[in-house]
């Protein structure tokens, strides 16, 4: 995402003070200095990433500071973003959490080892957090990152409206997505596990 190139030959042929980026140090939208730099001044220029257009007397637009369609869906968002890396990391703990639980309400038992049981809820607990974690970061970085990659180089002539309209519908999607998959996966707690004989541990 970082690439300082394309931002300085996008300034290259304008005044910086005419250009909004994005500062990686206050996590949010700044108006460029003269020197292309943060207006707080102990944050390096490189630190100021993306280009958006906007004539001194606009105010700079300031981005949500929670994506909840990110942190509902990193699978789906991070696709449609350019971050695939966030699927690979969510579903494979989102999978191994769920067979956690499996274990931790269908296969531990009076006959579990202390040890065994203490693992698996320790797993699960565990899973849960990372989860969390991870779908809170993703939470707390989506607006910066779909900024910057749809104002990486000043090319863009997207709104700041129309990026927030397209962004907003993903938004949505993410969450109808989420509770789809929550009800399948409550669905198959309730109507198909119980019948299934998961072999208990010993
Ligand atoms: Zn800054």
């Amino acid at each position: 995402m970082m690439d300082t190139g394309s931002v300085a030959r996008g300034i290259a042929h304008k005044r910086p003070q005419e250009s909004v980026g994005y500062c990686v140090y206050c996590n949010k939208l700044v108006r460029r200095t003269a020197q292309a730099a943060c207006p707080n001044d102990e944050h390096p220029g490189e630190g100021v990433q993306g280009i958006m257009w906007l004539s001194e007397d606009e105010p700079v637009p300031v981005l949500p500071k929670f994506h909840w369609g990110a942190f509902f869906m990193p699978p789906i968002w991070g696709a449609a973003h350019g971050v695939v890396i966030a699927g690979l990391v969510v579903l494979p703990l989102w999978l191994f959490l769920d067979n956690n639980i499996q274990s931790a309400v269908y296969r531990v038992g009076a006959a579990t080892p202390f040890w065994t049981r203490m693992g698996v809820y320790f797993l699960t607990v565990f899973c849960t957090l990372a989860s969390i974690a991870l779908m809170t970061w993703f939470g707390r970085t989506a607006w910066g990152l779909s900024w910057r990659r749809e104002y990486h180089d000043g090319t863009s002539s997207r709104t700041f409206e129309n990026f927030m309209r397209r962004e907003r519908i993903w938004y949505w999607i993410c969450i109808v997505l989420f509770i789809l998959l929550l009800g399948v996966a409550l669905y198959y707690w309730q109507a198909v596990l119980p019948g299934e004989f998961l072999e208990p541990l010993t």
